[in-house]
């Protein structure tokens, strides 16, 4: 089967330049090995997401050249999708609803960066609720759905980190896979959608590793074979942290606004991923340039002066 890739920004903020390195690798790894490289609107989010985001990031792409294949999936369009998915998950028994107002109910649409965005262990304070309380509790306000936190060690074999285990039951407990609100997390709908588009490998941060033990379990409660996974380490700030959206000197949108050549950017981004200097590269040569072997293992750190240097500012 030839390869399918993806990248799956949420249109919370105009995408910065470690993001834009992460499609670029995504788009890399399916051009290079003739495969489709495809695009997911991640909106669940609706508080956080943005029209203007989502426009900034069709431009921004479409400015680095990094084309997608077919029509992009939208997930606020996919409701009735991820409805199903729960639905089959309710008939096999493997959730259950939770009451609890906890923050991280309310944070489940979005994608958790990194540990420190996990919130606590669940302790499974609904999982024993009898029926009929359950049904008492529910008149009084929607529950969230649960997954049951499958026992064990869940393990996979990252294409850069090698053999990554989680217990999950132990380090998360039972995780949301619908919000009160009926919004389904990200943790459902990232599986049900890379599903359903064929996804073999996953190219993305790996701020999302410790999210991975989770999604199998999802995916073998769906029966559905996991992809291979491919988790980049970030592009960090001269400080030692990860680059964030709201750094505008990092924003793509700004960078071509500024009219800087895009060559430069990519050079930039080529730098960044073991694939060049920092001089001025089109997207063509770097598929030439590609191969797995080369993606990066560990962090890089975005030098002021690389920066300032490849995109030719004083
Ligand atoms: N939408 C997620 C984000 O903003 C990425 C999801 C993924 O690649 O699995 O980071």
């Amino acid at each position: 089967m030839s390869l399918r890739g993806r990248f799956a920004p949420s249109p919370t903020g105009r995408i910065h330049l470690g993001n834009a390195r992460s499609a670029l690798l995504g788009w890399l790894q399916a051009r290079a090995a003739g495969g489709r490289f495809l695009l997911r609107i991640e909106d669940l989010d609706r508080a956080r997401c943005k029209p203007a985001f989502l426009e900034d990031l069709y431009r921004d792409l479409t400015w680095l050249g990094l084309d997608w294949d077919e029509p992009p999936l939208v997930q606020s369009q996919r409701e009735d999708i991820y409805r199903e998915a729960l639905e089959r998950l309710e008939r096999m028994g493997r959730v259950y609803p939770c009451f609890c107002t906890r923050a991280e109910i309310a944070r489940a649409a979005s994608a958790p960066h990194g540990l420190s965005d996990e919130g606590p262990r669940y302790p499974g304070t609904c999982a024993p609720l009898a029926p009929e309380v359950r049904e008492e509790r529910a008149r009084m306000r929607p529950p969230a759905l649960r997954f049951q936190a499958l026992p064990g060690e869940w393990c996979f074999e990252d294409g850069l980190h090698g053999p990554v285990c989680q217990d999950v039951a132990t380090a998360v407990g039972d995780f949301v896979v619908r919000r009160n609100d009926g919004v389904a997390s990200y943790q459902l709908a990232v599986v049900v959608d890379d599903a359903a588009s064929g996804i073999t490998d996953v190219l993305r941060g790996d701020d999302l590793l410790s999210s991975t033990p989770r999604q199998l379990q999802l995916y073998e409660a769906l029966g559905v074979t996991p992809p291979r996974f491919w988790h980049v380490p970030l592009v960090l700030g001269e400080d030692g942290k990860r680059l964030a959206k709201r750094e505008g000197a990092f924003a793509v949108a700004e960078l071509r606004e500024r009219g800087i050549a895009v060559e430069r950017v990519l050079g930039l981004l080529a730098a960044w991923s073991g694939l060049g200097d920092g001089t001025p590269v089109t997207g063509d040569a770097l598929i030439r340039r590609f191969r797995p072997e080369l993606l990066p293992r560990t962090p890089v750190v975005a030098r002021e002066e690389l920066l300032k240097e490849a995109l030719g500012l004083d």
